[in-house]
């Protein structure tokens, strides 16, 4: 009998792609707002304090393990451009609505993703785990795409505090499923956040390398050139029917 019990997933590069423009896009977005709402910067301004601000915090984050939050960003941008703004004023976080709604039109379902959730909610319990500041704009882009429905729950980073591969938001995705570690499949893209991450709590990671073999584009965080799964005997699927024959395999570990 199979003794797993749950499926959780990843969500960037596992299930969705971005189109590589969208991040440009978005900023500019960003600015548009922020020029709205009263603010006097301009695109080339803003666009290179923000971005080096947004870089500081995500270092920060990937060292700490805990997750960061775009208004932080602006409220650090604007503040170098003279403007001493409070990260959780309303403008701000009109612009960070705005600046994740320009996402939605450059989102793309992995091929037969819906397909294959459909398929394996029938048998397991699905959770999704993504490291994404923004709990409200990773709903909304998971609405957008249809994806909700599967999930009997939605862990984002920006809401749990840590992220990938902080034992705390596997822990806490295994609690959320009412199973235990050992009894969860993690599917995800990133061999640190989510191969080694879902290891070190006790799930059991499957490494997906769609995106790697096909060369999509906006895949930030993955190594290309990485081909074999970053710890020994990790399994590895670049299709969902991979998933199919993995899930349909006797499992004899206990
Ligand atoms: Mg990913």
């Amino acid at each position: 009998m199979c003794r797993f019990r749950a499926v959780g997933l990843d969500l960037f590069n596992t299930l969705i792609t971005i189109e590589e423009e969208a991040l440009e896009t978005a900023i500019h977005t960003l600015t548009r707002n922020l020029q709205f709402e009263g603010f006097a910067i301009t695109l080339q301004d803003f666009n290179s304090v923000y971005t080096n601000t947004a870089l500081s915090y995500i270092r920060e984050a990937k060292q700490s393990y805990r997750e960061t939050h775009n208004r932080f960003w602006i409220s650090g941008a604007l503040d170098k451009l003279g403007y001493s703004v409070d990260p959780d004023d309303p403008r701000i976080l009109r612009s960070v609505e705005q600046y994740f709604a320009a996402f939605l039109e450059y989102s793309k379902l992995i091929p037969g993703t819906t397909e294959m959730l459909s398929k394996i909610s029938q048998n397991y319990k699905l959770g999704l785990l993504s490291n994404f500041t923004d709990g409200a704009g990773a709903r909304n882009l998971l609405n957008h795409l249809g994806l909700s429905r599967f999930f009997s729950s939605l862990l984002i980073s920006g809401e749990l505090g840590y992220r990938k591969p902080h034992p705390f938001v596997f822990d806490a995705l295994a609690e959320s499923l009412q199973v235990k570690p050992r009894e969860v499949i993690y599917i995800g893209d990133d061999p640190e956040a989510d191969v080694k991450g879902a290891l070190n709590s006790g799930l059991q990671p499957v490494w997906t390398t769609y995106v790697r073999d096909n060369n999509v584009s906006f895949a930030p965080g993955v190594d290309q050139k990485l081909k074999e799964p970053p710890e020994p005997n990790i399994p590895k699927i670049c299709h969902w029917q991979e998933l199919f024959e993995y899930l349909n395999q006797p499992f004899t570990k206990s």
